[in-house]
């Protein structure tokens, strides 16, 4: 798709030049685990792989705009790029990306204690997981202008991204908020609970653990019904809210 390709040795090196310009230039991402960071942060990001690795590419031959977002929202994927979809049908300089990176995913990095993957390479600091997740969406962006369309299940994704930064898999292993919660807060799915609800104590047991938990409490009015007859309400609670003991 694009004509570049570099071997593993050379994608290293590189990725070492951009974090050290960030280092210089980032007003906030000072080392491999950074605690703050802003969009700027990823608008200098782009300049760089743009520079470092996509020889000008962008410079050279894009007209249009891509904004850059962090986002909260984003739970599941770590990261997204969006355009319109009539893409072929607009003016070079009228095409519109946005691209957004999770900030949880950032948040959480080092909430598990286990080796963290993004496009089948280990990322070993938060940086590396920004690094490698945004050079993904920006293979989405590369395919979108040259093909389109963008899927990164498809193999001419697979084929640019592995070209360019030598990623293996469409898909990640960070931490998710459930993931996060159960090592924070040591709760996991099945665990019985306590919380406060109103002025009553209720307690019930974990179903599934995302940013917030999903407790099933006994209640013979309840609208979910077991496959042994018991009656259960739902509750999402926040891990914080849970009433400890002992
Ligand atoms: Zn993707």
């Amino acid at each position: 798709m694009l004509d570049i390709k570099y071997d593993l040795k050379n994608i290293e090196e590189k990725r070492k030049t951009v974090k050290g310009r960030l280092f210089q230039e980032s007003a906030n991402i000072k080392s491999e685990s950074f605690g703050k960071i802003s969009e700027e942060d990823l608008y200098l990001l782009f300049e760089l792989y743009d520079e470092i690795f996509l020889c000008r590419w962008f410079r050279q031959k894009f007209r249009g705009k891509i904004k850059f977002k962090l986002s909260r929202q984003l739970t599941r994927s770590a990261g997204n790029t969006r355009t319109r979809k009539n893409i072929s049908a607009i003016k070079p300089e009228e095409v519109e990306f946005e691209v957004k990176i999770s900030l949880n995913h950032l948040m959480n990095f080092n909430k598990a204690e286990r080796i963290k993957y993004v496009g089948g390479i280990e990322a070993a600091s938060v940086l590396d997981s920004l690094m490698l997740v945004f050079e993904h969406e920006i293979c989405h962006v590369i395919e979108f202008l040259v093909k389109h369309k963008s899927s990164c299940s498809k193999k001419p994704f697979m084929e640019l991204i592995n070209n360019i930064f030598g990623h293996t898999e469409h898909t990640h292993k960070l931490v998710g908020a459930g993931e996060a919660n159960i090592s924070e807060y040591g709760l996991k799915p099945g665990d019985s609970v306590k919380f406060t609800y109103g002025s009553s104590t209720m307690e019930g047991f974990i179903q599934k653990m995302n940013r917030k938990a999903t407790v099933m409490c006994p209640d013979k009015h309840g609208n979910y019904i077991d496959k042994s007859g018991r009656r259960y309400v739902k509750f999402y609670v926040h891990p914080e809210s849970f009433i400890k003991e002992g």
